[in-house]
């Protein structure tokens, strides 16, 4: 697994990056997206740690869609967890900023399921509040299709990352293939399933298709 970042450790006035997670200081909209099991969780949290390392202040959040892990808690699955401010989808994001008082910085997990409002009221508080703000999420759904809030950051973000992972085949895995409960590649349904058994797994591009044609035979 790679994790942006990367192996490199650079030092300037503005930008410190570590191995795993990263300080910016520049206020902009980043995205950084990858496919299931690609770290973003894990990744968001230690970019929390290493703001707050330094004394300086975290606002965390996540969309309520998201409630695997209960409703405001961001868990990664290398044992990290947070609690987050939890941003429905009616909510003015901007306004439940300015309640929650002043932050150094922003990050939001599983930021795919912001509404594309939502995404431009981020873009909003960089512009006027001269924040980074940080979103974690997947681009694409189990059909590869973006997530309208994916879409919007694509459209939004001044700096986007690729956090990369692998398929069993070796290559990056960018699709993230819904699984039944036998094992079957699921081809259709809603792009956002909440409660079911289904699960996803992250691979390439070509050993989707190759599934998908040979489940047909
Ligand atoms: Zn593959």
């Amino acid at each position: 697994m790679v994790f942006a970042g990367g192996e490199r450790i650079e030092f300037s006035a503005s930008v410190i990056h570590y191995p795993y997670g990263e300080i910016i200081g520049m206020a902009k909209l980043y995205f950084k997206y990858g496919a299931m099991g690609s770290s973003k969780s894990a990744q968001a949290l230690i970019t929390k740690f290493n703001y707050e390392e330094r004394d300086m202040s975290v606002w965390l959040i996540k969309p309520s869609i998201d409630d695997r892990d209960g409703a405001d808690l961001i868990r990664s699955r290398i044992g990290l967890e947070a609690r987050a401010r939890v941003i429905t989808p009616e909510e003015d994001i901007a306004e439940a900023y300015h309640a929650a008082g002043r932050h150094d910085v922003i990050i939001a997990d599983e930021a795919q399921f912001f509404t594309p409002e939502q995404i431009d009221q981020l873009r909003t508080l960089v512009d006027e509040e001269e924040l980074p703000v940080l979103c974690f999420g997947l681009r694409t759904d189990f059909l590869t299709h973006f997530f309208p809030g994916a879409r919007r950051l694509m459209e939004l973000a001044a700096s986007l990352t690729e956090i990369k992972t692998v398929c069993d085949c070796g290559c990056k895995a960018t699709v993230n293939a819904r699984i039944d409960e036998n094992g079957r590649i699921i081809t259709e349904g809603d792009q956002v399933l909440l409660g079911g058994n289904d699960r996803y797994v992250a691979m390439c591009h070509r050993c989707w298709k190759r599934r998908i044609r040979e489940q047909r035979i």
